[in-house]
């Protein structure tokens, strides 16, 4: 009989920064049927277009590495955007972009800010890259209030706009002021909600006067391509080649290029979902409120709830098979952030919602 192996002793230590971030915790992905309003997904297929180009991806295209830039849809986006092609820069998903914007900017110790609440993954890019978190508070005043007062010294700041939970949207003269006001400051303007309400920042990108302002997009929300992982950012030429720099070669596969191009021929498909989804939000908005709910008006594909026993309701619901998001922190423990689903689940939320409310 042979000795059992030693276990070697393990001494490896991660970067002070890795071993001290507190991880992002993502929405449930349940493993079982559920109506799933917990991720802000959208509720509908994407466009046929997209599983016809996925069909017809060749064996050849399969078997190379993707397109490193992405050449095909930087053109395309060229002509929507009137923003040169090199200096959009895709990724996989607008999470990518988001990170390299703090990993490419951002020395140990420098400060980066946010309006708080907001995308809970922000923090982590910060404590990744080593940098100090700004939250900036604005619950008791608008948003662009808060970011007109917001410190000068940030070496990035991010705006959701909308504003996730709530759905909050800051002006394009708010945008500009702040992003000329700081020109030492990369502002990054994250649109990953812009097509369900709100203005794009794209056009400030476009005039080229504001060279400190990135605009980043998904086509995971109003394009129903989660699964694939397509995002991009476009930003001044000086932005771009610093990120072009340090993004990895092949981080959009040549299914996702496919499919963002598939999406880009059907807009009138994406238009009719995107105004299905505002209106179910607006249904919603009003049945939420006639039960007691306080809701504001929400610009996303997602609203918040304020009720009294939102984590004895979230559990209640998730026990009926219906996910919502909570949030254990203590500004946003007291509601439910609620994805805007198909009208169906939406009637099944409601239905579930008024069993349990009923005196
Ligand atoms: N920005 C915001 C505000 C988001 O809520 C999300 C998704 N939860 C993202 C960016 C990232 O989207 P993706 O990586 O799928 O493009």
């Amino acid at each position: 009989m042979t000795d059992s192996p030693k276990i070697a002793a393990f001494s490896l230590k991660p970067r002070k920064a890795v071993a001290e971030l507190t991880p992002y915790t993502p929405g449930e992905q349940p493993k079982r049927r559920m109506i799933k309003l917990n991720t802000n997904e959208n509720p509908y297929p994407p466009s046929p277009r997209v599983t016809e180009a996925l069909a017809k991806l060749s064996p050849e295209s399969i078997r190379k590495y993707p397109d490193p830039v992405g050449e095909a849809l930087l053109q395309a986006l060229s002509v929507d955007h009137r923003v040169p092609p090199r200096q959009t820069i895709l990724t996989n998903g607008s999470d990518e972009i988001l990170r390299l914007a703090a990993e490419a900017y951002v020395e140990p110790g420098e400060k980066v800010g946010y309006l708080w609440p907001t995308y809970s993954l922000y923090p982590l890019f910060v404590e990744k890259a080593g940098g100090v978190e700004v939250r900036i508070p604005w619950m008791d005043r608008t948003p662009e209030e808060a970011l007109l007062d917001a410190p000068k010294d940030l070496k990035v700041l991010y705006i959701a706009n909308p504003n996730p939970p709530i759905g909050k949207v800051v002006g394009l003269d708010t945008l500009r002021q702040v992003a000329q006001a700081r020109p030492e400051t990369l502002v990054v303007v994250d649109e990953a909600y812009i097509f369900f309400g709100g203005d794009t920042a794209m056009e400030i990108v476009a005039e080229g006067t504001t060279p400190n302002l990135m605009v980043t997009r998904t086509y995971s929300k109003s394009h129903s391509l989660a699964g694939l992982r397509v995002g991009f950012g476009s930003c001044s030429p000086e932005v771009a080649d610093v990120l072009y720099r340090i993004k990895d070669s092949y981080n959009v596969s040549a299914a996702g290029q496919a499919a963002a191009l598939a999406v880009r021929e059907d807009q009138a498909y994406t238009r009719n979902t995107v105004h299905c989804i505002r209106a179910t939000r607006k249904r919603l908005t009003h049945d939420l409120r006639v039960m007691g709910f306080e809701v504001e008006d929400s610009q996303g594909n997602f609203v918040f709830a304020k009720c009294r026993d939102a984590k004895g309701l979230f559990q209640y619901l998730r026990e009926k098979d219906i996910l919502v998001r909570y949030f254990e922190t203590p500004e946003l423990h007291d509601g439910l952030r609620i994805t805007i689903g198909t009208d169906k689940e939406i009637d099944a939320l409601i239905e579930a919602l008024r069993d349990r409310l009923r005196p």
